[in-house]
């Protein structure tokens, strides 16, 4: 019988989950693909959270990248 954490019924990610910091929490339902789900916080981590933390990452990696060197 599968269950929620059966390995072919679901993908398991080693990244950190962006709302509480667990590590290789999330899982990812692959009858469902919609959204990741956090075993630690139960929460729900879909494409467009993913795209705003990479929009995130990216403007600081742009500044940290273009910024004037202090000397
Ligand atoms: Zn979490």
């Amino acid at each position: 019988m599968a269950t929620a954490t059966d390995t072919t019924t679901t993908k398991g990610f080693t990244h950190r989950c962006p709302k509480c910091g667990a590590e290789d929490s999330l899982r990812l339902d692959l009858a469902d693909l919609r959204a990741m789900t956090c075993k630690e916080c139960d929460d729900e981590l879909g494409p467009d959270d993913i795209r705003a933390i990479i929009a995130g990452w990216t403007r600081v990696l742009r500044w940290i990248e273009t910024a004037p060197e202090v000397e």
